[in-house]
């Protein structure tokens, strides 16, 4: 079986041990053994960022340019064998796992841009004879941590930012999926991208994870992934005052009004709650539909989820892939159980499925009869579970959508103009969806939610340079 090493100083290096790959829609089929490095191997890693930032911070923009759209270009050319890789690791179908390559690919050539574009600012100063200019610089070594459900596209919004503006960067992708990680990482290191300036770290993140953020060489960590490790990270990273980002979950609601259009609002809420398996922190999981719909959504949706084709992730015509990992597959069919011996009633799916090959495939589930205060409203779930809470007008719908510690995506479906336009203004989440699904985002503008959804400043967009970058006040006396 191919051996995948660590990138670390421009070298692929063996690690002490490895760990197979798994495909989700088939557990006969091994992508590869991917290393699973030690701490030895992350201070190393470190130690050769390190080295590499002076040069690199210094480097000039078109350098960096011309090495980020080269990345960008060899993602886009390759989406569809990359699109593939995607899909037998992760679970998503392949149609998805390509249009997640190819968002990977421009957001690489977004930044190859904005390398270009860092400007600072010049003001008078209070004191005549004085000149102020605001800049802003790279902060160091970045440690990266991401997850595994967007393996390719949430390692390239980090990555791309962080390079862009000069820092150099140490990557701990999930260990569930590092196939995508290593081919992100193989382009870059062919792109011509000093040594040292990119380094890929594979393992464990109770090991490799925590030795990364509690590093003294890393000056910053951006992490994505679930709100109790993000809180570990947070609660480090105050200790050692370095600068954190987290994005983690969501409970995102999706409400559906009475002057709704039926069948827009059927097919955004089977979209966003359980395409991609469900596994997408944007994912709808709270329907919050008003009464006089209800009737007819409900069985508009279960008419259009027995259409809904569950099988291999590769396979053409698939609508679903499996669920990624056996972990998460006994999550999900728990919190079925947990919602029905809370009184709600299960209407549709919930059930494993049997497929040609040995996989992780669950019917999507739909819980109907649902309260606010039910676990299955109040935490994440991250699978194709949703359920749906009858509320009597626009205001209830409103508050109930608000009523999660979360606040990522929030959705309404509505041809009123005004509720449309309240909607946008009270809505307690980061981003806004008026008749479109919770998921679905463009890659050049901010990404991010509120309350316990994210914590430090907004990802992607020209926005990403809040983060990635600090500011500095220079006073000139003339
Ligand atoms: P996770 O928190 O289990 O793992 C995320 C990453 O953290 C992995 O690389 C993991 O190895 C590492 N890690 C684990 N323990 C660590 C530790 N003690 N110290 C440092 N790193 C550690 O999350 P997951 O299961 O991979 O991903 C699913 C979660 O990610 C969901 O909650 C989902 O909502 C969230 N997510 C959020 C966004 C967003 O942008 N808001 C996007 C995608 C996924």
């Amino acid at each position: 079986m191919t051996q995948h090493h660590n990138l670390i100083a421009g070298e692929w290096l063996a690690a002490p041990n490895y760990a197979p790959n798994i495909n989700p829609s088939n557990l006969q089929d091994s992508l590869g053994d991917y290393a699973q490095a030690d701490v030895a191997q992350l201070d190393m890693a470190v130690a050769a960022a390190q080295k590499a930032f002076p040069a690199w911070s210094t480097s000039g923009v078109q350098a960096r340019a011309d090495a980020l759209d080269k990345i960008g270009t060899e993602i886009l050319a390759r989406r569809e064998e990359l699109g593939t890789l995607l899909s037998r690791e992760e679970g998503k179908t392949r149609a998805e796992g390509i249009g997640e390559v190819a968002r990977a690919g421009n957001i690489f050539k977004f930044f190859a841009g904005e390398c270009l574009r860092l400007g600072g600012e010049v003001l008078p100063s209070v004191r005549p004879g004085i000149g102020v200019e605001i800049t802003r610089e790279p902060l160091g070594v970045i440690g990266l941590i991401t997850p595994w459900n967007f393996p390719m596209a949430i390692p390239a919004w980090k990555v791309a930012p962080a390079l862009a503006y000069g820092n150099c960067v140490v990557l701990k992708p999930a260990d569930l999926v590092p196939g995508c990680a290593w081919a992100l990482a193989d382009i870059i290191h062919r792109s011509g991208i000093p040594a040292g300036v990119f380094n890929l770290v594979m393992g464990r993140g109770s090991v490799i994870g925590d030795a990364l953020v509690n590093h003294p060489g890393i000056a910053a960590v951006s992490f994505t992934g679930s709100v109790g490790v993000g809180q570990r990270i947070a609660a480090a990273c105050a200790i050692n005052m370095k600068k954190v980002q987290l994005e983690m979950g969501g409970k995102n609601p999706q409400v559906v009004l009475d002057d709704a259009d039926l069948g827009v609002a059927v097919e955004l809420c089977v979209q966003s709650a359980f395409y991609s398996t469900g596994q997408r922190c944007t994912a709808s999981s709270r329907l919050i539909v008003t009464d006089k719909i209800y009737p007819a959504f409900i069985d508009a949706m279960q008419k259009r989820m027995a259409s809904i084709k569950v099988g291999d992730a590769c396979a053409a015509g698939t609508d679903i892939g499996p669920v990624a990992s056996l972990a998460q597959l006994e999550q999900d069919m728990s919190y079925v159980d947990i919602g029905q011996s809370e009184g709600a009633t299960l209407l549709a799916g919930g059930d494993r499925l049997q497929r040609d090959t040995e996989g992780f495939y669950m019917a999507p589930a739909l819980l109907v009869d649902s309260t606010p205060q039910m676990r299955i409203n109040r935490e994440e779930i991250f699978g194709p579970v949703a359920s749906v809470i009858r509320v009597k007008d626009y205001d209830e719908a409103l508050a109930v959508a608000n009523d999660t510690p979360f606040g990522l995506s929030a959705g309404i479906a509505t041809t009123s103009l005004k509720y449309a336009t309240h909607f946008k203004r009270h809505s307690q989440a980061g981003m806004v969806m008026v008749n479109l699904p919770t998921a679905g985002v463009d890659y050049h503008v901010p990404f991010g939610g509120r309350k316990g959804s994210s914590y430090g400043s907004r990802e992607q967009g020209t926005y990403a340079k809040e983060f990635f970058t600090v500011v500095k006040t220079a006073y000139t006396l003339a």
